[in-house]
């Protein structure tokens, strides 16, 4: 038993249907989270001054991991956070368009909604292999992006903060969809929890 921990999923596991399947949710969360989270610990056995920083920070700062637990820290803590930011961006009464600062952030970044939503899904379902697309904050540039992010490396590790993450891995989809991942990533749209969203933007913005 380590530092970190696997939270309940904020909604039943057949909440998100017909979007997200039951059997999917539980494998997924119950599965694969449980898994990320389990080797996040593991990796941090050697190194018990990270363990009491928060996930975030470890990934912020990833070159600061001993250099031999650097990459599973990368994969297994990516996992970790990404799934935990998942899990809240969803809601089974989700789905329609941003208000406020996120959706004037939505529309100087992409034009409106409807190319924002066309280009994520498009760069989404053009992941090869395994990996997530984001809407990320780029602090620096000070406006919104789109980006992918192979495998389970988190935006973190680039500076940027994650605001809406759409998981491609086969497992997140595979049991409902086969290979239609388009089809996944058109449904996912109907369960989108945007005010989660639009907190992350608003303290990512400060
Ligand atoms: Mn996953």
């Amino acid at each position: 038993m380590g530092k970190f921990e696997l939270s309940p999923l904020p909604y039943d596991y057949k909440a998100l249907e017909p979007h997200i399947d039951a059997q999917t949710m539980t494998i997924h969360h119950d599965k694969h989270h449980l898994a990320y989270t389990n080797g996040l610990n593991t990796a941090l056995e050697s190194a018990p001054d990270l363990q009491s920083k928060p996930v975030e920070e470890i990934l912020k700062n990833i070159k600061a991991v001993p250099e031999n637990i650097r990459g599973a820290v990368n994969f297994h803590g990516g996992g970790f956070d990404n799934h935990n930011i998942f899990w809240a961006n969803l809601n089974p009464k989700g789905g329609g368009e941003p208000s406020g600062p996120l959706a004037d952030a939505v529309k100087k970044a992409f034009g409106d909604f409807a190319k924002f939503k066309e280009q994520f899904s498009k760069s989404a379902v053009g992941i090869q292999g395994s990996g997530w697309g984001w809407l990320v904050y780029n602090p620096s540039a000070k406006k919104a992006e789109i980006k992918t992010m192979p495998n389970q490396t988190s935006p973190r590790t680039d500076g940027l903060v994650p605001l809406l993450g759409l998981d491609v891995w086969e497992h997140a989809y595979y049991l409902k969809y086969q290979n239609r991942r388009a089809d996944y990533v058109g449904a996912w749209w109907n369960v989108i929890n945007w005010a989660d969203v639009a907190d992350r933007y608003k303290n990512a913005v400060g």
